[in-house]
């Protein structure tokens, strides 16, 4: 069935999966969170934020609009350290242009150090907000490797995100 035309569907489904090298004196932005500045941060062309990059991966997949380096090539010097909420902000009014808006999003970070817990309820409450949803329309889990590599030697930290649209009324 076409997207675009008369006969949406009136659901869609997306997963998107992202992971970023972590090391020393970076940044680790999760959710558009800046976690505990004393570990390590990823390593990316952008602000190397692995759950909003697999969040924008799954609202592209659920409308089959490419993925995050179609829209936001490596190699385009413009989108440099650029934050990955503006990137979120500027995929949205895609999905909005195909007829949808999101219903809800799960997600799992994975990632050894740190612990997540104190950073749960504000990585929920700001990807709420970005993405105009209530707050129990967001959900954010987190799981450590048992100490296996790359993620559990902490050398990466990765993110697995699944989206629901629902075709606008
Ligand atoms: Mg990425």
């Amino acid at each position: 069935m076409a997207i675009g035309t008369s006969s949406l569907p009136s659901v869609r489904i997306g997963q998107g999966y992202d992971l970023h090298r972590l090391t020393k004196g970076k940044k680790l932005m999760l959710g558009g969170v800046l976690i505990d500045s004393s570990t390590k941060g990823a390593i990316a062309h952008s602000d190397g934020d692995v759950l909003l990059h697999a969040l924008i991966d799954a609202l592209l997949g659920a409308c089959a609009l490419g993925d995050i380096g179609v829209h936001f090539p490596p190699s385009d010097e413009a989108f440099k350290n650029m934050s990955s909420e503006l990137l979120l902000q500027r995929i949205l009014p895609l999905l909005q242009s195909e007829g949808y808006r999101v219903v809800n999003v799960d997600s799992t970070v994975f990632l050894e150090a740190p612990k997540l817990s104190p950073y749960k309820t504000l990585i929920q409450d700001n990807i709420a907000c970005l993405l105009s949803l209530p707050k129990n329309g967001v959900s954010i889990k987190a799981k450590t490797a048992e100490g296996l590599p790359p993620i559990g030697t902490t050398d990466a930290v990765a993110a697995s995100v699944t989206v629901l649209l629902q075709v606008n009324a």
